[in-house]
Order: structure tokens, then sequence, then C-alpha cells
């Protein structure tokens, strides 16, 4: 059988093994995908010796990111964008380095939620690793607008300045506290906030009629940006399980050739949060 895994530290946590088996099951697919702990250390070795071993391919999390982007021998060009690769394939070329969570993302958005980019204004909250991934395929969506708000406004700014040439829109960054006066079509929440259970602290009135509040994180109920945009009357709310789930079905179909019916999936999946 093919053997596939996700490789991270801490990896207990990962709900992949639980997908990439629903997926395989549903596709009828040969394989069989593991959780692997990578030594801090030692993730370019452990990835090897999963290779040596004939392995087939790689999720990568946290936080291994940027260290798989220079591991590969080649990138595609939404990896070489978000500059951090999350899906790793073994080839007779050597190691190819994708990232699939920008995409998974916006198909949860324009396919699961029914709410296309294309014309919205759209604000990204955060510039980290996450909302570096998203940036370049919401540009490929043709949104109105685009802009990236921070915390630390220079980081927005920085990685705005990235995206001016990639095509006609011109992405805008800044701080939270410029963003008053503003309003938005689709707002995703790209910051590690609700991991500390706090909501990022915006100014009010940013949400447009019939909204969408995106979190990337997700869990059991409602995050603390979903709350805060529910209050400021964000018409739609969505959490990052589906990103986490059509992410996986991007790997996926990379490695396999396959794309896998993503909702059957991810309902087994909110049943067990
Ligand atoms: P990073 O550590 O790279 O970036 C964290 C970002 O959050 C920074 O922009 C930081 O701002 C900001 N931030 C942290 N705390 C706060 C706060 N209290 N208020 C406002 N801003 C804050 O994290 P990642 O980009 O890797 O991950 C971001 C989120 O996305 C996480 O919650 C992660 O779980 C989620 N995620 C979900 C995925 C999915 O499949 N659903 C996939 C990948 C990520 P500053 O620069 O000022 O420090």
């Amino acid at each position: 059988m093919d053997r596939y895994a996700v490789i991270g530290n801490p990896i207990s946590h990962s709900k992949s093994p639980r997908i990439h088996s629903l997926f395989a099951a549903q596709t009828g697919q040969d394989l069989v995908y593991e959780a692997l702990l990578g030594p801090i250390e030692a993730f370019a070795a452990t990835v090897e010796a999963f290779r040596a071993a004939g392995g087939r391919g790689l999720n990568v999390t946290v936080p291994f990111k940027l260290e798989a982007f220079d591991l590969a021998d080649r990138h595609t060009p939404r990896a070489l964008a978000a500059g951090a690769v999350n899906t790793l394939a073994f080839d007779v070329d050597g190691i190819l380095g994708d990232n699939t969570d920008g995409a998974g993302i916006l198909r949860d958005i324009s396919v699961n939620q029914g709410c296309p980019v294309a014309g919205r204004r759209v604000l990204l909250l955060g510039a980290g690793g996450a909302a570096r991934g998203t940036v370049l395929p919401l540009l490929e969506a043709a949104p109105a607008s685009l802009v990236i708000a921070n915390r630390t406004a220079s980081k927005a700014a920085g990685l705005a300045d990235e995206f001016t040439r990639s095509g006609p829109l011109r992405p805008l960054g800044c701080g939270f506290a410029e963003l008053a006066g503003q309003r938005f079509d689709v707002v995703i929440n790209a910051t590690s906030a609700s991991l500390s259970d706090a909501a990022p602290d915006l100014p009010d009135g940013l949400y447009a009629p019939g909204s969408l509040a995106y979190d990337m994180m997700y869990g059991k109920g409602d995050t603390p940006f979903m709350r805060a945009a529910r209050e400021q009357g964000a018409a739609r709310l969505s959490d990052g399980l589906g990103m986490l789930v059509e992410q996986a079905a991007e790997s996926f179909l990379l490695w396999r050739g396959v794309r896998p019916d993503t909702a059957p999936v991810l309902a087994q999946l909110r049943a067990g949060l």
C-alpha cells in the first residue's frame, strides 16, 4: 500500500489521518496515512527516512512549514507565493513542495459557503503563515478589493507589498485602527487570537449587509471572533473546519489525481467535535 503521513510537533491532535482515511475509503484508493511526530532538530532526516522507506507524500504542519519549503527541490506557484509548504510529494524528480491552505479556504468560502469572492470587498486579518498562504488564491479569485490588516501594522504593509505585482489588484496593508469607516463583504480571521480565547481588537461597523465572517480557527461552538462578528452584524459565520478538510482534499488530489467529495467527510468531522 502507498504510504502517506502528516508530520508536525505536536501531532497527536491531528485530524488529518482520519480525513485522509475517509477520503481513501470513499475513492477506493489503496493507501495508508499515519501521524508522524517530527523531532524539532531532525525534520529533514525524518522526512528522508519516511521517503527512503517508500513514503509517497507528506502533509506538513506546525512548526515545520518553512523547513519543508527549504527541503523541496521544486515548488508550485502557490507554494512560492506562500513561502511555506504544507504538502510534499515524492517522485522520480525529487521532492515537490505545494501549499494547499489558501486553495482550501477559497473553496470552503466559495463552494461550501456559497459565497464567491469575485467582486466582493475582502478583509484579511493577520500577517502570519496562514494569512500569507491565502493572499495569492484570494487575488486570483478577483475580489473588488483586498485589505490585509494586522495587529503589527508593518507586517501587513510588508505582506501587501509582496503582492503588488501579482495582478491588476493591489492589496493594501494596515493596522486595525485604520479600518475605521470601511465596510467589507468577506472578513477572514487568519490571526491566532482565538487560540488565546480572544478576538482581534477591531473598530465597529466593518460588516456590510449580507457579509460573511470566517475564522480559520475551529472548534465546538462559535469562536471569540465569530461571537464578536455576530454582535457587529455579520450575516453569516463560519469556522475553519471546512478549510481543514478542503486543504486535505487538495493534497489528496495532488497525490492521487482524484478529488474526494468533502461534504460527507466534513459532516463526520463536525459531528465528532
Ligand atoms: P502565526 O503565528 O504565523 O501568525 C499569528 C498571527 O496572529 C499574526 O498576524 C499575529 O499578529 C496575530 N495575532 C496573534 N494574537 C493576536 C491577538 N490577540 N490579536 C490580534 N492578532 C493576533 O499563525 P498562523 O498564521 O500559522 O495561524 C493563524 C491561525 O490560523 C491559527 O489560529 C491557526 O490555527 C489557523 N489555521 C487554520 C487552518 C485550517 O485548516 N483551518 C490552517 C492553518 C492555520 P502580530 O504579527 O501582531 O503578532
